[in-house]
């Protein structure tokens, strides 16, 4: 009903050459003072999507500055119990629709029986980092034990949630003694104020295969054994296929570029299958019907016909793009934005939940509502390099400044910290 997963060390050392002082000892010195206890990150799917992307590096990071971290991985023993989270996560992301007795039956049942298992095999820990609403339930269903801390993260975006699922679920945020969102705007209202909440942005891991910026050389030989011509430029969105991300967006606002820029390219990058979303190969499968029979749009869905590993292939296909977009109507960060603005390439991103928070329009990046204003920036930026390699800059610096993952380690741990000490965090600014 559970796993553990296992990931390769890392050392806290190789980070400080990116951070500024003041956080890495501010890292160093928390860490220190958690050191004796044990921490337990939990989520629901071992890959696929950023919440997986964040613990492969969050977990080996908190180990290497010294404190014992550990990832547990839920496997409920019924498919249906995904199809019902899906929905739930959607619901919360804004569509329609209610939850059915039988489906938060399902719900219920299955995370029931993952709590009693984790009960029999007595997992344990001080403490607790649950991940997304998947898990939400085990903090009533795991009754804590003294000096235990519980803290539930919502990765998901909540600006205007479907109120009868924020209703059947919320009541569950009250038994933990932390709530963490990416943004102040998330935040429900009526959550009440017995539980502390914290707002802490998601962050990258600079040092992964994936995010260490790939000699364009590589690049190009990996995308064109992909089928892309490295002679015409190439605009890319690399996202899981997914309702939200808006693909069908993204080949409109091609399609018009094009019209400006004779022979430009478009990938659409979705190998990321996460095991808690089973609508991908559906909108997939629209995505394709959409494109028609374009050579040059791109479409990339399954891992087994990819020359070398998915982060490879996700850094190529971000470096050799001249622009990158994320085009989604709802996000609840959005780390495909934050790799791009690292590899000092200009994204266009939807104007929508954590994507306003990491680019700042005409700046760092662009933000955008239509097809059209997508389209227009696109032009913009293939027909104005140094407009683009302006951008891209600024975007890395203040990636380097906001979002890399030591600063999400201190956010997690300080507040952890806080609550061990039986201090009280409160609710800090964006
Ligand atoms: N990703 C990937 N391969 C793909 C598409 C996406 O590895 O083909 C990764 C992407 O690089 C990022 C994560 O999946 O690290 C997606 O995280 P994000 O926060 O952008 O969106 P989510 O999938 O969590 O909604």
């Amino acid at each position: 009903m559970f796993f553990k997963l296992d990931h390769p060390p890392v050392s806290y050392e190789d980070y400080r050459p990116l951070l500024d002082t003041e956080l890495a000892d501010q890292l160093a010195k928390v860490a220190g003072e958690m050191g004796q206890l044990r921490v337990l990150h939990l989520n629901s799917t071992a890959t696929g999507g950023g919440v997986a992307e964040i613990l492969q590096s969050m977990v080996p990071l908190g180990n290497s500055l010294g404190i014992e971290t550990e990832r547990i991985v839920i496997n409920p023993d019924a498919a249906e119990f995904f199809d019902v989270t899906k929905k739930i996560h959607n619901m919360l992301q804004g569509s329609e629709g209610e939850l059915s007795p039988e489906e938060l039956e399902i719900y219920f049942t299955c995370i029931h029986r993952v709590a009693d298992d984790m009960r029999d095999k007595a997992l344990a820990a001080d403490v607790w980092f649950v991940h997304d609403p998947q898990l939400l339930p085990l903090a009533r269903l795991l009754p804590k034990k003294e000096g235990e801390v519980w803290i539930w993260i919502c990765h998901i975006d909540l600006t205007t949630p479907n109120k009868s699922v924020l209703e059947a679920l919320m009541p569950l945020t009250q038994d933990y003694d932390q709530l963490i969102f990416s943004q102040t705007a998330y935040v429900p209202q009526n959550l009440g104020d017995k539980v502390p909440v914290l707002i802490a942005p998601p962050a990258i891991d600079p040092l992964t295969v994936k995010n260490t910026p790939m000699d364009m050389t590589q690049a190009q030989k990996i995308v064109h054994i992909m089928g892309i011509d490295t002679g015409r430029p190439l605009v890319s969105q690399v996202s899981r296929f997914d309702l939200w991300k808006d693909p069908w967006g993204v080949v409109d606002a091609y399609r018009i570029a094009r019209e400006s820029v004779p022979g430009l390219q478009l990938a659409l990058l979705g190998l990321s299958q996460a095991t808690d979303d089973p609508e991908g190969a559906k909108v997939f499968q629209t995505v394709v019907d959409h494109a028609g029979d374009d050579p040059d749009i791109h479409l990339y869905f399954d891992p087994a016909t990819m020359p070398v590993s998915v982060d490879e292939v996700v850094n190529a296909v971000q470096m050799a793009s001249a622009v990158l977009m994320q085009k989604s109507t709802r996000e609840g960060f959005g780390l495909t934005v934050t790799e791009g603005m690292w590899k000092g390439k200009p994204v266009i991103g939807g104007d929508a939940g954590g994507i306003r928070v990491q680019i700042n329009d005409g700046v760092s990046g662009f933000l955008v509502s239509s097809p059209e204003e997508c389209a227009q920036r696109l032009v913009e930026l293939l027909k104005d390099k140094s407009l683009a390699t302006r951008i891209g800059e600024t975007a890395r610096e203040s990636v380097r400044q906001r979002f890399l993952l030591p600063r999400l380690a201190l956010d997690y741990l300080t507040v952890a910290a806080s609550q061990v000490n039986g201090r009280l965090p409160g609710v800090s600014g964006d």
